[in-house]
């Protein structure tokens, strides 16, 4: 998920990688490090924080190398800190690996590895990775590599080197690597801005390929061990159009990525129609669930409330965490709390939780940053595995949080001995690949936000399970836009603001099939009979939506319970739009800050 950058060549190896590590800060990360051969051993030089702080013991120590790996952590399993960070070694201390990803199934590898005799010293997934290629290591690197890696399930970005053979292996499944092709030198990054300097000439890894590299040249080959041809390209973009991944934002990249981040929090979590996930107490003994949060994470926390309650039946509230803290909460023994918070320092959310786990309640939290405060303070957790979010309008963090709390809700439901639904599960084996469709929507989207850059007001409508998402639509709009958007449940309108609709109130409908799809069209219907415009996020165009639609947005169907979001996407898409021909910079937007770590 994070950085590489790995060097084989003449040139002085320390100031390249750093150089490189620099180049890949824009991702953010928790800690780095560099591992370099020298006279056929290896030194290693790692730092939890910057990459000056790295380059600040690297120049103390005066190392000379002309072969290296170097990364950037942002930790997955294992707090930040130095021993977790990578590359990491084998027992012998002659092998050593940095890897992106996720080892999945590295708890059984642990085990058999320690039965086997290795001495594993860090938290991290990766480490295993160093210790199976020793396992397999017969004087040839590349075959104990593959051996290696038929045996790991999950993510990686992996380069691996043995102080004792002049070459390194890069293999690549779900994270991307490519080579960078040299005069009497190669590199390998994970990605383009770190050897842009250096060259332009790379070749991108596909999945399941497995690259062996000198100095003067490199051969590919599949798990199988058949070479593969591979086209060198010609890199033509600028480093600023690199490092957000051809996106002109890191929201609309991280729009982008939630194929992959939602992929990520199922991984390892779903499988074979059960839920795998660990909790350190009894789940079933808890009579009532609070879930507390901030902002967007506050709106994840309103479906869960959905999803919790209807899959389990245990009765869930919902607070702001910033209320939840002051009003004297009545919780007890018998009550879990569940802090759901992307960066794991939200200052009110943090105080929410310190307060219940006082009146002993069980804690649980949903973080995305590993290691943060928060991770450290609660019972028990969910990562959620998104990577990096650099955006300041939260979006695969949302969908991630949603998925989290599903797979939570269901995971309380096989506890309690109840069927789970399959046709829900293949729907979320399946949800990577129905938002990449959903995605495919984008340059409609675009299309559509032009007309509506020039309005002051929005309003959002949805119901049941899609009430939030009404919410966070319009909490994104007002985020990165500065245009005033309130969400509703859309029965509410009567209450009040149908009082607002006219020819110029531009009004979002959330009206995917369920079974409100009924009445959710005849509050379409009170829109329509006082001029309002009316924009529909559907699963299918009828002739009655045609009827009431100024503008359709046509989105896959789903399991009601995944509807949420599927749904969110287009929203998220509008919302980015809107803001971006209003020329605003999407990811700084004004008077926001990304981590809230104040009250
Ligand atoms: N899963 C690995 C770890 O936690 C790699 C994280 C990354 O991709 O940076 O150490």
């Amino acid at each position: 998920m994070c950085g590489i950058i790995a060097y084989i060549g003449n040139q002085e190896v320390v100031p390249l990688l750093i150089g490189g590590l620099k180049k890949l800060e824009y991702r953010g990360y928790d800690s780095a490090g560099v591992c370099l051969v020298i006279d056929h051993g290896l030194k290693t030089v790692k730092e939890k924080g910057k990459v000056v702080k790295l380059e600040k013991s690297l120049v103390k120590q005066k190392l000379s190398s002309t072969i290296g790996i170097a990364h950037t952590r942002w930790a997955t399993h294992g707090e930040p800190n130095q021993i977790n960070s990578h590359p990491h070694l084998d027992c012998s201390s002659k092998i050593a690996i940095a890897h992106n990803g996720i080892v999945e199934n590295y708890h059984a590898l642990k085990e058999l590895l320690e039965s086997e005799g290795h001495k594993i010293v860090s938290d991290t997934d990766s480490e295993i990775i160093a210790h199976l290629v020793e396992k397999f290591y017969q004087g040839d690197l590349e075959q104990a590599v593959t051996k290696a890696l038929e045996l790991i399930v999950g993510s990686y970005g992996l380069v691996v080197m043995h102080q004792d053979e002049e070459k390194i292996i890069a293999a690549r499944k779900s994270s991307p690597l490519i080579i960078g092709v040299g005069d009497g030198e190669m590199f390998i990054a994970s990605d383009v801005p770190a050897i842009l300097k250096h060259t332009k000439q790379v070749i991108y890894l596909q999945d399941e390929e497995i690259a062996i590299i000198n100095k003067d040249e490199y051969s590919i080959k599949n798990l199988n061990g058949q070479p593969v041809n591979k086209k060198i390209e010609e890199i033509k973009w600028s480093v600023d159009q690199i490092e957000k991944g051809g996106y002109k934002h890191f929201m609309l990249k991280e729009i982008f990525e939630q194929p992959t981040s939602i992929a990520n929090v199922i991984s390892g979590r779903v499988k074979d129609n059960q839920i795998k996930i660990t909790v350190n107490f009894d789940i079933k003994k808890v009579k009532r669930i609070i879930i507390t949060a901030c902002g967007t994470s506050w709106h994840s926390a309103l479906i869960g409330k959905y999803l919790i309650e209807q899959l389990t039946e245990i009765p869930v509230e919902v607070d702001y965490a910033s209320e939840f803290r002051y009003r004297q909460p009545v919780v007890n023994k018998e009550d879990l709390l569940i802090v759901i918070s992307q960066s794991g320092e939200t200052a009110d959310t943090l105080a929410a939780l310190r307060e219940a786990k006082l009146k002993g309640a069980k804690t649980l939290g949903i973080v995305n940053v590993v290691g943060s405060t928060i991770t450290r303070e609660v019972d028990s957790g969910i990562y959620l595995h998104a990577g990096p979010e650099i955006g300041v309008a939260s979006t695969k963090a949302f969908s991630s949080q949603v998925v989290a709390l599903l797979i939570l809700a269901l995971y309380i439901r096989q506890e309690k001995k109840q069927k789970l639904d399959e046709r829900l599960l293949k729907d979320l084996d399946n949800l990577p690949q129905t938002i990449k469709e959903t995605l495919g929507l984008d340059a409609d989207i675009k299309k559509m936000a032009k007309e509506f850059k020039g309005v002051t007001n929005f309003l959002y409508l949805g119901r049941g399970i899609n009430f939030p998402v009404a919410l966070e639509g319009a909490l994104k709009l007002k985020e990165i836009s500065y245009i005033h958007a309130e969400g509703y449940p859309a029965a509410e309108i009567k209450h009040g603001p149908i009082a607002l609709i006219d020819q110029e109130m531009p009004v979002v409908f959330i009206a995917t099939k369920n079974n409100l799809s009924e009445k959710i069209i005849s509050n379409m219907q009170e829109v329509k009979a006082r001029d309002g415009k009316i924009i529909a996020v559907v699963n299918e165009v009828t002739e009655e939506i045609k009827k009431l639609a100024d503008y359709t947005i046509e989105v896959p169907e789903v399991s009601n319970k995944l509807s949420p979001i599927i749904n969110v996407i287009p929203l998220q898409l509008l919302a980015y739009h809107i803001a971006n021909d209003k020329g605003i910079d999407v990811d700084k937007p004004k008077n926001l800050a990304k981590s809230v770590t104040v009250e």
